[in-house]
């Protein structure tokens, strides 16, 4: 049999409670030899938030279609496997959104597994302790929109906030929840609960509807009189759109109830309205996506935040 490689994935391994060394993304292939060698290069920038990380294998081919695979889990945007310039190589193309270090390690079996775990120790750094604020719309008498078959817009940004508050606490932040059951909360308490706990910014989840149920639309608001709102919004609204594919319009203006001093966005990730993003809502893997999306856009602009602030330390 020739040595070839026939098959990639992509998982997120490691509690970084226990120590942030074992907290990894981990690029899995499946070989059918194992490589006379596997050079892991050293990361190079190839712009703001996006480094090439490539591990050479030699002494085997391809067998697996060329392929450019998302992985959007806060650290690897996307990596790429395919055929190196000379006979028998493979180059892994690891995109990264830090720089960071990879180590190799294989499984004999057969197949054999090659395991390429990318360090999350960079994105550990920029989110610990960071106090982010999740407000799930709605609960309680309060259920919103409706979807065509059962679901309701309160249970929908109920799931994906929990979703987020987990991928929060994954990365050693700390999420705070206005509500983490079906509770109604009176006008006005929502706002006061969120900021109580002096989070630096603060995400509100709502489902989109339409009037016609084959009409879609998706909605990004910046919550106006919060400083940094617009650019929270348009971090968040373009991390979705490489996660899920979702166009969102122009970002929205919204007047907030009282002036803020955190930035503050409504984000509506999903057209409940719509039969097919009601039925797609309950894969339990769609609800994940989504929250990662979203974590995605809060740990970028955090980022960007960070470097214009001068530090230096992160670019
Ligand atoms: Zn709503």
């Amino acid at each position: 049999m020739k040595p070839r490689v026939l098959n990639a994935w992509s998982t997120v391994t490691g509690d970084p409670a226990d120590s942030s060394l074992t907290a990894v993304s981990m690029v899995s292939l499946e070989s059918t030899a194992i490589p006379d060698s596997i050079d892991v290069e050293v990361p190079v920038k190839k712009a703001c938030g996006d480094y090439l990380l490539r591990v050479k294998l030699a002494g085997v081919g391809l067998t697996m279609a060329e392929d450019d695979i998302i992985a959007a889990d806060g650290l690897i945007r996307r990596f790429a496997v395919r055929e190196g310039p000379s006979p028998e190589t493979v180059y892994v193309d690891i995109h990264s959104e830090f720089e960071t270090g990879a180590r190799v390690s294989i499984t004999e079996g057969m197949p054999h597994r090659i395991d390429i775990a990318v360090s999350r120790k960079p994105l550990l750094d920029l989110m610990a302790g960071r106090r982010i604020a999740v407000d799930p719309g709605h609960g309680g008498k309060d259920a919103g929109i409706r979807g065509p078959v059962n679901l309701l817009e309160k249970d929908c940004a109920l799931a994906v906030a929990l979703e987020l508050a987990a991928i929060l606490r994954s990365c050693g932040a700390v999420p705070l929840l206005t509500r983490d059951d079906d509770s109604y909360l009176e006008p006005g308490m929502r706002l006061a609960k969120m900021t109580a706990a002096s989070p630096e910014l603060a995400v509100e989840i709502h489902m989109a509807g339409e009037k016609d149920p084959l009409a879609r639309s998706y909605h990004i608001r910046a919550i106006g009189g919060c400083e940094n709102s617009r650019d929270l919004a348009s971090s968040i609204s373009e991390a979705l759109r490489e996660r899920m594919g979702l166009s969102f319009g122009p970002i929205e203006e919204l007047q907030a109830e009282r002036a803020l001093s955190i930035p503050l966005v409504r984000v509506e990730p999903v057209c409940l309205t719509y039969f097919a993003d009601e039925a797609n809502f309950r894969a339990p893997l769609f609800r994940k996506r989504l929250a990662q999306g979203i974590m995605n856009g809060i740990s970028r602009y955090i980022r960007s935040r960070e470097s214009k602030g001068g530090t230096g330390s992160v670019t």
